[in-house]
């Protein structure tokens, strides 16, 4: 199981392949693709398992229940495919001496800046392309599959306080280096020639033809296992990537029940949320208000949906990090491997009260899965997630749990493999209840 994850997340360096990946994933499962701007009808009437993409970076995907959405509600689980990143500029080659290449980048979300340093990144996102007309460019997607590029430090020799911490300016000192002109004719062409020759692999595209790209940095390093037994999860992007595999597992390792079962996807949730590919868009509302309108339901009917339904809003959270005890809360302070993490807050951060954290950890309990509980220390102002934000367009009963993971967005976020198979165990769980919980 753990090495499917794995793989996951080395073909997903950002969103856009994340998405691709569970999108080829649910087409061989049989999950038939809808296109959200063509009537539902045929599909939904059918009964049945599909999906929709919202600009190639959130997913939705639906088994439908035996029961009409209106008797039961749904099962929700979501989870986020963005990770704190560098994104592309434009006009992006700076030349320095030497014939010196950088690239010039703007931070995506909250990185740990100082762990992109030093270690090999590569390339990754879509490239925009021109289509039949202007309203119509073609998406390709990108991924160079090497190290590409290289964010250097600068030595100790010139900075002896550097290991007393550095404020790092999020413009001079993480421009990554992607190489040394050869010619005047590469001179602000390289990063194009490569994105050129790169596409051209799989189907040849012209220089003049390339409108836009949504490009951003990744690790090159593989993902992998580490720890005397295996134990931990070494890897970028297990926030969230880690949560989105485990709902996919669960959902295909599901079948059919007397609820309808969603597998979300959102983008943009570590930048707020609020795109038409995030958790703020009414987007996930209207595809369920529009399935209980071609099952004969009413907008009745869709606010009952909602009252019957549940959601799982996975996100990892904070596992205990023995190097700095006390920057967590002195009673309740989730371990790595012991289980899936229930989150709270006083201020309502997190959509856990004690009523769903009650369903949470029954499920955990039927599933024999361990499951453990998170406050922030007081003194800590702490994150925030999808669960209420989600809650603006859709009003859920709902839980604020994920895996406890270390190093939250560094650029190897540390997991814990136990972790990950309890979550995919109690997602299961929750997939195939058969009863309302209410
Ligand atoms: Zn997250």
């Amino acid at each position: 199981m753990i090495n499917r994850l794995l793989h996951y997340l080395d073909a997903s360096p950002v969103n856009f392949l994340a998405v691709k990946q569970l999108s080829a994933a649910l087409d061989a499962a049989g999950f038939k693709r809808l296109d959200a701007s063509q009537p539902l009808t045929t599909a939904v009437a059918d009964g049945g398992k599909f999906y929709v993409t919202k600009n190639d970076s959130s997913l939705y995907a639906f088994r439908l229940g035996r029961k009409p959405l209106s008797d039961v509600g749904f099962r929700l689980l979501c989870a986020h495919c963005d990770s704190p990143t560098f994104r592309i500029k434009p006009n992006a080659e700076m030349l320095s001496d030497g014939g010196l290449v950088r690239l010039n980048t703007e931070v995506y979300g909250g990185p740990i800046m100082s762990t992109w340093f030093d270690r090999p990144l590569t390339l990754a996102g879509r490239v925009v392309v021109r289509g039949a007309d202007a309203f119509s460019p073609r998406t390709r997607l990108f991924h160079i599959q090497r190290p590409l590029l290289q964010i250097s430090s600068l030595a100790i020799h010139f900075n002896r306080a550097v290991n007393d911490g550095v404020k790092l300016s999020r413009q001079k000192d993480v421009l990554p280096l992607l190489g040394l002109i050869s010619s005047e004719l590469e001179r602000g062409n390289m990063l194009l020639n490569l994105i050129v020759d790169e596409l051209s692999k799989e189907e040849p595209v012209r220089r003049e033809d390339i409108l836009d790209f949504d490009l951003y940095l990744a690790d090159a390093v593989p993902a992998c296992t580490f720890g005397a037994r295996n134990e931990f999860l070494s890897s970028g992007r297990l926030d969230d990537l880690s949560m989105c595999f485990a709902g996919l597992e669960a959902l295909l390792g599901s079948d059919v029940a007397d609820a309808t079962q969603v597998l979300a996807i959102f983008d943009n949730e570590e930048t707020g949320s609020q795109t038409k590919q995030g958790a703020g868009s009414p987007f996930l509302a209207s595809l369920l208000r529009r399935i209980v309108g071609v099952q004969g339901g009413s907008e009745e009917d869709f606010w009952r949906a909602v009252e019957h339904a549940f959601m799982i809003s996975a996100d990892n959270a904070h596992a205990f990090h023995p190097n700095y005890a006390e920057k967590y809360d002195p009673t309740t302070h989730p371990v790595l491997g012991g289980g899936p993490v229930i989150k709270f807050n006083a201020a309502q951060k997190y959509a856990s009260d004690a009523v769903s954290a009650a369903v949470f950890a029954s499920l955990c309990e039927e599933a024999g899965v361990p499951y453990q509980r998170f406050v922030n220390h007081s003194d800590v102002a702490g994150g925030s997630t999808l669960g209420n934000i989600l809650a603006a367009s859709l009003p859920l009963r709902g839980v604020d749990m994920g895996a406890g993971i270390l190093a939250m967005h560094s650029c190897r976020e540390t997991g814990s493999v136990a972790d990950y198979e309890y979550c995919v165990r109690a997602f299961m769980q929750f997939f195939k209840h058969l009863t309302n919980q209410r």
